[in-house]
């Protein structure tokens, strides 16, 4: 990657540095970037990851800062002086750091690089989806001893850290903070464990997911304590139906909005489309959540290689909620469904 003309960039998310450069660390509150100018890549990372970022960073040379430095100098450096524009993602670098940069450049025109670094990200190589393949098998695998878990007097707390101990044990990290969530609690869809016990009947909301190399499956299954009832059942069908409608729409040339309408539909027939809340799904890669963002009425077009959630869900307050997640690879006559864990209401404890 190169800069044009009298321009720099100016590179500082940890995702981007990893998929550019293939050097992937998180540095906390520490200046790590990537700096690009003329022909030069320049990657600035804090003492303490050197050695990492020299054995695994390709065609950009390394340059460590040491607590007490100050990290702007090999900035500074390869930047080399002024000029007109600066490539940085504006969705990630901070007005403190923008302050810095600016003056160093001189004051250039700061172009966001965000959303170009986010369109390559979307469509994987196969190499990438070779490991997000790897990382919802053992997604899969976790799965039936995630559903294990599951039992009458156990603290959603207690359930999620053996779900993470199974992600460990596999061999992978988590792709995301872990979300047990039980009972009536199961109605608000990102609020992740408690220290409530769960009780017979209570439906059980498991989204998680294990990580290969950076690139992290995304899996949400929801089980019922004991039987489950008639409600229960015919919530989870109609959740079901509208996860079945949205995956056989997902093809190349598709507008994401079609992909959401397809499973909307379902649950608006069903009498239920003011307690679907979200969107239908979204993109996977080295984020758990990347592009494409599957909006409702979004006009995006889906590509081969773009790799996808598809999540409907319904939240009864005060009831509960039921979600049903899996990952998909968009091909050009359809798509090819990653983690392909049973989907049938599943009585556990
Ligand atoms: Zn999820
Ligand atoms: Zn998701």
């Amino acid at each position: 990657m190169e800069a044009a003309g009298t321009g720099a960039a100016f590179l500082t998310s940890p995702v981007s540095i990893a998929y550019l450069t293939g050097f992937a660390a998180n540095p906390h509150e520490r200046l790590m970037a990537l700096v690009l100018r003329e022909r030069d890549a320049v990657l600035v990372v804090p003492g303490l990851d050197e050695e990492s970022a020299v054995t695994a960073a390709r065609e950009v040379s390394v340059r460590a800062w040491h607590d007490g430095e100050d990290p702007w100098e090999p900035v500074a450096a390869a930047l080399g002086g002024a000029s007109e524009s600066v490539a940085v993602e504006k969705g990630h670098l901070s007005l403190a750091g923008w302050e810095r940069l600016s003056d160093l450049t001189g004051g250039a025109v700061p172009v966001d690089a965000g959303k170009e670094l986010r369109r390559l990200r979307a469509r994987k190589t196969p190499g990438e989806i070779a490991k997000l393949e790897r990382a919802s098998r053992l997604t899969d695998e976790v799965t039936e001893r995630a559903l294990a878990e599951v039992r009458a007097g156990r603290t959603e707390l207690e359930v999620a850290a053996a779900i993470d101990h199974h992600i460990a044990t596999a061999g992978a990290r988590l792709s995301f903070e872990t979300i047990v969530q039980s009972g009536p609690s199961s109605a608000q869809p990102h609020q992740g464990p408690g220290d409530r016990r769960l009780r017979t009947g209570d439906l059980v909301l498991l989204d998680f997911g294990a990580a290969c190399e950076g690139y992290r499956a995304d899996t949400t299954r929801t089980v019922v304590v004991g039987e489950p009832d008639a409600r229960q059942r015919e919530v989870h069908a109609l959740v079901l139906a509208a996860q079945d409608a949205a995956m056989a729409a997902v093809r190349a040339g598709v507008a994401v909005g079609e992909v959401d309408e397809a499973a909307r539909s379902i649950i608006r027939a069903g009498g239920l489309a003011d307690r679907f809340i979200h969107r239908v799904g979204h993109g996977l890669g080295l984020e758990a959540h990347e592009d494409p963002s599957l909006d409702p009425g979004g006009a995006a077009v889906l590509e081969t290689g773009m790799v996808v959630t598809i999540e409907p869900g319904v939240y009864l307050p005060g009831w509960g909620g039921v979600r049903i997640e899996d990952d998909l690879v968009v091909e050009a006559e359809g798509s090819r469904q990653l983690t392909r864990f049973d989907r049938t209401l599943r009585s556990v404890g």
